[in-house]
């Protein structure tokens, strides 16, 4: 296990760091990918440093493939290895109805949330798999349990945008099953993270928790544990897959 390396997109905050952490523990080397907020980047490389761990921040948008390529050069040059890719980084918008929606707004939610994750699969498959002369690998893409629910009258858009990751996870993996590398898929239900905020509705959980199966909201840390997972040998096994992480939603 040491020595492993792991890109970890949208690692800087939410259930990316949880995971980048979680990881690390584990002996994952690890890639923490941000945007914008590299304070917060920095913080989680910091941690994991201290915790005896090796990690190094990489600023990339996950839509843009100049900086997907430049992020996995990145990752080429201090690892020298990727063993695995946590397709992590996900964006919501305004809540709204479809038919309020502009086309700004629909193409930067599947450029973000589909293109990024494909072109951040893409890369990972040419390192990974033995037919390009990889070693395997993981793969572990984040749906939601809005790909299930919909989302009516929030945003269908960000549920659909997961819906076809559902999709990338189930055909991916059945492309590169004979070449060592493992695609599975995690759908977390309302967990406390800042994307409600950044969805304008920073109460958003505190409005839906009366209504949650369990009665309160997941733990970033419960994602990620799921997560690492799957990343893991334990999991060998399963390819394919997407686990629901959603307190029963
Ligand atoms: P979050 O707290 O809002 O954090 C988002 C992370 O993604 C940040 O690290 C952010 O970087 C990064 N990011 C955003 N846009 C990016 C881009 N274009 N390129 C690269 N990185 C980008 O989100 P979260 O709640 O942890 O969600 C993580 C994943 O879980 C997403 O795919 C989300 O859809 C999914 N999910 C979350 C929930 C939930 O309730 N929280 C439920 C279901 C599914 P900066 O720090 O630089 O901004």
């Amino acid at each position: 296990m040491s020595g492993k390396a792991l890109l970890v997109t949208g690692g800087s905050r939410g259930i990316g760091a949880e995971t980048a952490r979680l990881a690390a523990s584990r002996g994952w080397r690890v890639a923490v990918n941000y945007v914008s907020d590299q304070v917060s980047a920095d913080a989680v490389v910091a941690e994991i440093e201290a915790g005896g761990g090796e990690a190094f921040a990489v600023q990339g948008d996950v839509g843009a493939e100049a900086d997907v390529l430049a992020m996995f050069a990145a990752v080429d040059a201090r690892f020298g290895r990727l063993d695995g890719l946590v397709n992590n980084a996900g964006i919501v918008d305004r809540k709204a109805r479809v038919d309020e929606m502009s086309v700004a707004r629909l193409e930067r939610m599947m450029r973000v949330n589909i293109v990024g994750s494909f072109l951040c699969a893409r890369e990972a498959v040419k390192r990974m798999s033995t037919r390009h002369g990889g070693q395997g690998g993981v793969i572990v893409n984040l749906s939601s349990a809005a790909a299930r629910l919909g989302s009516p009258g929030w945003y269908v858009d960000y549920a659909a945008s997961k819906g076809a990751i559902d999709t990338l996870t189930t055909g991916l993996a059945l492309e590169v099953a004979g070449e060592g590398i493992r695609v599975c898929g995690v759908r977390p239900g309302i967990i406390a993270t800042d994307i409600h905020a950044s969805g304008g509705e920073p109460d958003r959980i505190e409005k839906v928790r009366a209504g949650l199966p369990m009665k309160r909201e997941g733990r970033p840390e419960e994602i990620a544990s799921a997560i690492v997972w799957l990343l893991s040998g334990e999991a060998s096994y399963i390819t394919g897959a997407t686990l629901d992480v959603s307190g029963g939603r």
